[in-house]
């Protein structure tokens, strides 16, 4: 017997037949001896109406108001599924984040989890009662609904899994498994059997939608070993129950991996910015003269590569933003042009981050040569190149994009099985 985590997204319980299809999803483990929490997101598409209508309702809304209405996306799904599975002889309970309680701190609208007390789903888990928890939610300290922001029942999922030391999390949604890059790109991509959390945490944040980053963050540090999965597949299919191997991709500690490729995969996000500031002073306090009243502004910097100046007082600084903020930036920068000293700034928007991601690169000379290669081989020109232990991030033209992902995709050998 374990004690296992189900989550499902919106996809997955989008009308009546596809929660009646959790709800033998649900079975499954039930019936294998396993004690189960599951954690649901609201119908697909139910969020954005929610949000839509708080907008219009009022566009400069009280973020309190607004956690109170998209919240309830998930209270009807929890609620609908316990009766679902009530139906089909499973003795299970609907919970809100309040009623557990789920506490976060008072960041309405975007809130982070401070604590889950999971001491009374583990005692009726000894009842032989099914958890079925709304994700997205929780408590604030002011006593009311706080949310955890767009794709917060992922976060939903780990949490509780770490609070009530679950054996797995899985996470059930619209894809089977995480990829070495996206098939819609590159169809030869192959499903991962795992991914280190850190590679998972690289691959979410640098564009893979999978799964919100704040939960990969928090699988990481509780060690929840996290499975993805497809809620599609038929819930009785042989190996579905497998407690070892499920179908799916296995996040969890590199040291669970044992035959560590050099690159795991590769990533790539659109819509990038790039900002470059000429002839500025090189003197002690210039980055943070240009980066400080960005981040005031709320403006999410990414890269930034500074040259070495050549004659000790001149230098150019570039760096990147989302193209949605680029204006925003140009704006705050010429507001601080005299405090800065540049002579002059460029832009250039329609850009692509595609990143090569694998911790195998800690321990490989040449990995980044050959990625530079391979492009240079395509005729792909690189703007600006940002590196981490374990990923190698590069900045081209956008119409580059999928050509980018293709070839290094293929340079690392990701398409031979
Ligand atoms: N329903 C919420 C959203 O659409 C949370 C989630 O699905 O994870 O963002
Ligand atoms: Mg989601």
């Amino acid at each position: 017997m374990a004690r296992i985590v189900m989550k499902f997204g919106g996809t997955s319980v989008a009308d009546m037949d596809r929660i009646r299809n959790v709800a033998r999803h649900v079975k499954r483990e039930v019936d294998a001896g396993h004690e189960v929490a599951v954690v649901v997101s609201a119908m697909s598409g139910k969020t954005n109406e929610l949000v839509a209508w708080t907008r219009d309702a009022s566009p400069m809304h009280d973020a309190r108001e607004y956690d109170a209405v998209v919240a309830s996306g998930e209270q009807v799904t929890s609620g609908l599924l316990a009766l679902a599975l009530q139906n089909i002889g499973i003795n299970a309970r609907s919970w809100q984040g309040w009623q557990i309680p789920i506490k976060t701190d008072n960041a309405h609208g975007a809130a982070r989890i401070l604590e889950i007390d999971g001491s009374e789903l583990i005692r009726r888990f000894g009842e032989g009662q099914v958890a079925v928890v709304a994700g997205f939610q929780g408590l604030g300290p002011d006593n009311r609904i706080a949310t955890l922001g767009r794709g917060g029942s992922d976060t939903s999922a780990v949490a509780i899994a770490a609070a009530i030391k679950a054996d797995r999390c899985d996470i059930y949604t619209d894809v089977d498994g995480v990829y070495t890059t996206d098939p819609r790109i590159e169809p030869k991509a192959k499903r991962l059997k795992k991914i280190a959390f850190e590679e998972m945490l690289e691959m979410a944040s640098l564009g893979a939608k999978v799964l919100q980053v704040r939960s990969v963050e928090l699988a990481m540090v509780f060690k929840v070993r996290t499975f993805v999965r497809s809620s599609f597949d038929d819930p009785d299919a042989p190996g579905m129950g497998d407690f070892l191997n499920p179908p799916g991709t296995l996040i969890c500690d590199e040291e669970e991996i044992l035959e560590q490729e050099v690159v795991t995969g590769i990533a790539y996000a659109k819509d990038e910015a790039q900002i470059s500031l000429r002839r500025l002073a090189d003197r002690p306090g210039v980055s943070a003269a240009i980066f400080g009243p960005l981040a005031e502004a709320h403006i999410n910097v990414d890269m930034i590569v500074q040259n070495i100046s050549e004659d000790g007082s001149k230098t150019d600084m570039t760096f990147t933003v989302p193209s949605t903020d680029v204006d925003k930036a140009l704006q705050v920068l010429n507001g601080s042009k005299d405090k800065i000293g540049f002579d002059v700034i460029q832009n250039e928007s329609g850009l692509v981050k595609v990143s090569v991601i694998g911790i195998g690169m800690r321990s490989h000379a040449g990995v980044a040569a050959s990625a530079f290669r391979a492009l240079a081989e395509k005729g792909i020109n690189i703007k600006a190149i940002t590196t981490s232990e374990i990923k190698i991030s590069i900045l081209i033209d956008g119409a580059y994009a999928e050509l980018a992902v293709r070839t290094l995709h293929s340079v690392y050998g990701l398409d031979k099985s």
